[in-house]
């Protein structure tokens, strides 16, 4: 593993040339996910203006080769902006700007999973569905090691950490209120933060956000966390199970709801949904990590506060199943319910694309498998 020397340069240094006039230009970084489906890119161009709006953002190009994402001899790719926020590292008048990705010949890149997925959301845009995802994470060490653990063995069981305080408890709290803070600036909407079950394990809260702006969010949020550990010289890591044995793992529960969900009596609407979701479990699983299941077995043991990724359960206040309501929707009778199955490194346009499908489109059908742990 690759030490971090950009993180040892010096940070005041570079601050004294961020303080430079920037003149009537702005820079705007292009964001866009690459091949993996997982890993996230960018780069900036300047601009004579002032982008008011998404309309405002011409289109750009790269090297689509250079990102697993084309073949050497048809390597230009296209950067379509779909979504703009405030750039908390270079501040105001320079942006972020959330592209989807097409092929030279006009059609979506494999990873693009936006494309379909805004088209799913347009569908339904009369029932309002909500989305709230809690991203886990774990901050790594360059070296690949979880970030705060002694270098030759483990620090003391889980049972201290999760919403821990004191320096015993909490592993990297620098980057969470650094990244907490530059989301509300980028204008990311995000809940909340916590710590989590095991040690430099963390979570935020994206949502709750209307359709199509729920992946947007979280993909750009995802994007800071990765820019704001860089300065640090610090690694997240989305993998659902970083740590073999008796450690918790890392998902992104996907709390849903309807307008009619949330309405009086909306419980009925959230069993009805509950109900679809359990004859379509596989297609779920499938949908819930990048690499159709295989990462989340690792994760869906049916221990460590999840349930097993072969079995589809629901309940209550229930951390063990597929699905929770949340125990005052239970008494409330109306409200939103959370499905604990999305992996940490899970796509959320494909999640709740998913959802969509099943709950609200009513589409069926399966194709089984058996997952091993
Ligand atoms: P947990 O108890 O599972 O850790 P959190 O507080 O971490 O719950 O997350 C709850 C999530 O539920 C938040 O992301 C929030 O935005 C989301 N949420 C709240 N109400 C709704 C709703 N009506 N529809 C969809 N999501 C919701
Ligand atoms: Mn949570
Ligand atoms: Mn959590
Ligand atoms: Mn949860």
């Amino acid at each position: 593993m690759s030490t971090s020397v950009s993180a040892q340069l010096s940070k005041a240094v570079k601050q004294m040339y961020l303080e430079l006039p920037q003149g009537d230009k702005v820079q705007a970084m292009y964001v866009w996910i690459d091949g993996t489906g997982e890993g996230l890119r960018c780069k900036t161009r300047t601009l004579d203006y002032e982008p008011k709006s998404i309309e405002d953002l011409p289109e750009w190009n790269f090297d689509g080769s250079s990102t697993y994402q084309s073949e050497g001899s048809n390597s230009d790719m296209y950067l379509i902006p779909v979504a703009m926020f405030r750039d908390p590292f270079r501040k105001d008048p320079n942006k972020l700007v959330l592209c989807e990705v097409l092929k030279y010949n006009n059609k979506t890149a494999e990873t693009n999973l936006r494309n379909s997925c805004k088209k799913i959301m347009d569908m339904v845009t009369h029932e309002h569905p909500w989305f709230g995802m809690e991203q886990e994470y774990t901050l790594l060490a360059t070296d690949g090691h979880p970030f705060g653990w002694p270098t030759n063995g483990f620090p003391g069981p889980q049972g201290p950490y999760y919403c821990g305080v004191g320096a015993d408890k909490a592993y990297g709290r620098d980057i969470v209120e650094a990244h907490y803070r530059a989301c509300l600036y980028a204008g990311v909407e995000i809940g909340g933060t916590n710590a989590e079950v095991m040690p430099a394990q963390w979570e935020f809260q994206i949502g709750p956000c209307e359709g199509i702006k729920m992946g947007d969010h979280l993909w750009i949020a995802r994007f800071i966390l990765h820019r704001v550990c860089e300065d640090f010289g610090v690694i997240v890591s989305f993998d659902p199970k970083p740590i073999p044995g008796n450690w918790n793992g890392a998902g992104c529960h996907t709390n849903f709801s309807t307008k009619p969900m949330r309405d009086a009596g909306g419980l009925k609407q959230i069993e009805e949904a509950i109900e679809k979701l359990g004859k379509r479990h596989q297609y779920h699983i499938r949908a819930y990590d990048p690499k159709g299941g295989l990462d989340n077995a690792r994760r869906l043991t049916g221990s460590h506060e999840t349930s097993n990724i072969n079995d589809f359960s629901a309940g209550v206040a229930n951390r063990g199943a597929s699905i929770r309501i949340p125990r005052s929707v239970g008494q409330e009778k109306q409200g939103y319910f959370e499905d604990r199955r999305p992996s940490a490194n899970c796509d959320p346009y494909a999640v709740t694309e998913a959802l969509i499908r099943t709950c609200l489109l009513n589409e069926t059908g399966e194709e089984p498998f058996e997952y091993k742990n």
